[in-house]
């Protein structure tokens, strides 16, 4: 007899809601996890009295109470909005794109004022329908802020020009007509006080845990350990890249304490310019005014992936989801394997998105 129910590969937000779900089943889980920690990319660590979002800063938000009456059952969240800053060179902007950055931009106050401009802007560039990231953002906002808050962050963040892109990147900002810095329109916002790792570690209450532990390692030893497997790591990888290799973007925290209590007054602010080396800073205690004589602050660099990196951003441009779609369909004809979570299907989720998902495939399978 196998020794548990459920190997569950990762232990990030995916695995950990599903594992949460088996356990309350009585199932017997297995996790492990390569990384050091558990969380995944939601793994927090205090230092200094800050709880530091290690792998990238981490905006709980949602428009669907169900997912937010489950989260809540594993922290007290607080009312943080997200209202970031941009600069552009020596310029300073509200986000996300509303009236505050109008007015500054402008030097105007109505939405009337506004709408001009932008359809004016809008109107010389004869674009009917936006075929890529720049057309539709352009279509959306004009040359101005295009060329000041989109372009030169969007090439960093992607390392490929605008055109290349998918328009679905751009349309997970709000654009707004309103005084209103708030960069999300869902209904439920918040930073779990404490951090993320207290919800992880809520979770995967009652599972066995391995750390530091490669799939494709621990498996050749391990054949027969669970009947089943929840694979949250890179779908590609786990066909051994037999069509080729899906394309992520890697990023990189450059994590530095400074001996000042607020650095730059704001959790985060982007550099829009395609001077600056990186996309942005995130002053890690304004997320839950965290008391500290000192502040940690993260750089964050985007780069080129290449196999064995980190992957932290899908890139879902056709090319790659046509290859993702032959190891779907791959994954779909495993019997005994259960593909989830952002890496697992290759998918540009945000938290309430995986946790969705996590309950969705755990009712099916354990009902
Ligand atoms: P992950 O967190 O990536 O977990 C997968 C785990 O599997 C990892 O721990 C990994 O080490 C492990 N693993 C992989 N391969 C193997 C293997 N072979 N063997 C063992 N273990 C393996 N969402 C929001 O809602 N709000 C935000 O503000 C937000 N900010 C983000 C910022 C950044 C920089 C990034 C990259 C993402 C952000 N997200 C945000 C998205 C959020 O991180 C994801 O929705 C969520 O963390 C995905 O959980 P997951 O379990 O699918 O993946
Ligand atoms: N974006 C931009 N300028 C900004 C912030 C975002 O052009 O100052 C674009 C960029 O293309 C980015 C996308 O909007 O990839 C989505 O931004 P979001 O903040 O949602 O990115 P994430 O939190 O996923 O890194």
């Amino acid at each position: 007899m196998n020794k548990y129910d459920y190997l569950i590969v990762g232990s990030g937000l995916f695995g950990a809601v599903f594992a949460h779900e088996a356990l309350k089943k009585n199932k017997k889980c297995l996790v492990i996890d390569k990384r050091p920690n558990i969380g995944g990319n939601i793994y927090t660590e205090n230092l200094d009295n800050i709880n530091v979002h290690k792998y990238g800063a981490h905006i709980f938000h949602t428009s669907n109470k169900d997912i937010w009456d489950y989260i809540c059952q594993f922290a007290d969240f607080n009312n943080y909005i997200n209202s970031p800053i941009a600069i552009y060179n020596d310029e300073l902007y509200n986000l996300p794109f509303n009236m505050n950055t109008f007015s500054k931009m402008w030097d105007i106050k109505t939405p009337d004022e506004a709408k001009t401009i932008i359809e004016k802007q809008k109107a010389d560039l004869h674009i009917t329908e936006p075929k890529n990231l720049e057309e539709q953002a352009l279509s959306l906002v004009g040359t101005d802020v295009y060329e000041k808050l989109i372009k030169g962050y969007t090439q960093k963040q992607w390392g490929r020009p605008c055109d290349e892109l998918p328009a679905f990147i751009i349309k997970r900002l709000p654009l707004r007509f309103t005084y209103d810095n708030n960069y999300f329109n869902d209904r439920y916002q918040g930073i779990p006080i404490g951090g993320y790792t207290k919800i992880i570690k809520k979770m995967l209450k009652g599972a066995d845990i391995k750390l530091n532990t490669d799939y494709f390692d621990f498996i050749k030893q391990n054949k027969n350990i669970a009947n089943k497997i929840v694979y949250t790591g890179e779908i590609d990888k786990f066909f051994d890249y037999k069509y080729g290799a899906l394309e992520w973007r890697a990023v990189r925290f450059e994590t530095e304490k400074l001996n000042t209590d607020n650095y730059q007054g704001n959790a985060v602010v982007n550099y829009t310019s395609a001077d600056v080396p990186f996309t942005r800073i995130i002053e890690h205690k304004h997320f839950e005014k965290s008391e500290s004589e000192v502040t940690i602050i993260s750089r964050e660099y985007s780069s080129e992936w290449k196999i064995g990196d980190e992957p932290y951003y899908p890139i879902n441009n056709d090319k790659n989801n046509e290859l993702y779609k032959k190891y779907g369909k791959l994954a779909s004809e495993q019997k005994n394997v259960i593909f989830g979570g952002r890496l697992g299907t290759y998918k540009y989720y945000d938290m309430d998105k995986v946790i969705a998902s996590a309950l969705e495939i755990a009712k099916n399978e354990l009902s």
